[in-house]
């Protein structure tokens, strides 16, 4: 069976007219008048699948736009609008639902604090999935993509990796966590944080970036993948919560750090003699950046252990088709 990504690479890439850059990056990039390209990106949440039915709906709503933002992070872009395609069940599209209030509450929230307007969508009545179309601004050619990583790049990423997926594998009983350990990732799960501020201050400080959203292994594999380079990572650099520290070196706590997902937080390659400006971004931002490897020559993406042993990962990441 196809991985998702084969089954893009050999359905849906066709030679494009009129793009600045298409299919594969986090957002596609279209030329605007003016000194700005326009950035575009869509991504589908669907009950069962990204999160369970009974999630509380202004998580979800807050989500559904946050899982977006994040995708205009990665390129450096500010996001703009937004379109928001609802599919929903009976019950929960009866006039006056708690449900839709709760979902529009949340929506809304996230939108206001990064001015982003709601300027149509769709609505149809099924299985509950929520998908959301973003468009953003980037300065023309600044875009940050997948494929600047260079060798000798610094590997950086932002905030703490893997306490998203600690915290459903609890909700999935695979693991119990303590309670005041649930209630420390929660908000990981449900209120990621989209670096959309650093994205765009990463312009001109990195060479390529990428939002964790399939996980770490995975996503780093996509700049690999795209600047036809190789990394090499240390596992005990990559910066994670004190409940993650607690269960590490269990092998599946190192799963969820390095292949979990749902981290939305951004993945970049910048040159060394940029680590001051960055430390001092982190400094102004608020944002833990850290640095977790290097970029080399050559393509394959080494992970070591505390004592510089290679890991071996049965699986990179979440394929929606091999998970
Ligand atoms: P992300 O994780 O950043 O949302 P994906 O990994 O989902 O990106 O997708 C990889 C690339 O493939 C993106 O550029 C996306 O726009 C593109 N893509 C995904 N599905 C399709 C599709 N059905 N048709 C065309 N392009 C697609
Ligand atoms: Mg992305």
């Amino acid at each position: 069976m196809y991985s998702e990504f084969d089954l893009i690479r050999h359905y849906f890439i066709r030679p494009t007219t009129g793009t600045v850059l298409g299919i594969g990056d986090d957002a596609a990039l279209i030329a605007a008048a003016g000194e700005s390209e326009l950035a575009i990106s869509t991504d589908t949440l669907v009950a069962g699948k990204h999160f369970l039915a009974d999630t509380d709906p202004r998580s979800l709503g807050y989500k559904s736009l946050a899982v977006n933002l994040s995708d205009m992070a990665a390129m450096g872009a500010k996001p703009r609008w937004a379109l928001l395609s609802l599919t929903l069940p009976n019950h929960l599209a009866q006039e006056n639902t708690a449900w839709l209030s709760a979902f529009s509450e949340g929506f809304f929230e996230l939108a206001q604090q990064h001015q982003v307007d709601l300027i149509g969508g769709d609505t149809t009545c099924g299985p509950l999935n929520i998908c959301i179309q973003i468009i953003g601004e980037v300065p023309k050619k600044k875009a940050l993509r997948r494929s600047g990583a260079k060798p000798g790049d610094d590997i950086w990423i932002s905030g703490f990796l893997g306490d998203a997926a600690l915290v459903l594998a609890h909700q999935q009983q695979r693991q119990v966590l303590e309670t005041s350990e649930v209630t420390q990732c929660l908000p990981a799960l449900y209120t990621p944080k989209a670096r959309v501020e650093l994205g765009q201050r990463l312009i001109g400080l990195a060479h390529s970036a990428i939002d964790i959203s399939d996980g770490l292994m995975a996503d780093l594999g996509h700049i690999l993948e795209y600047s036809q380079v190789s990394a090499t990572i240390q596992m005990n650099a990559i910066a994670c919560s004190t409940v993650m520290q607690k269960y590490l070196p269990q092998p599946w706590a190192i799963r969820c750090l390095l292949a979990g997902g749902d981290d939305y937080e951004l993945c970049f390659t910048a040159p060394p003699e940029n680590r001051k400006e960055i430390d001092m971004l982190s400094h102004e931002l608020s944002i833990s950046l850290t640095r977790i490897g290097k970029i080399g020559p050559g393509k394959d993406l080494i992970v070591k252990d505390r004592q510089g042993k290679p890991i071996i990962m049965e699986s990179k990441g979440y394929d929606h088709f091999h998970s």
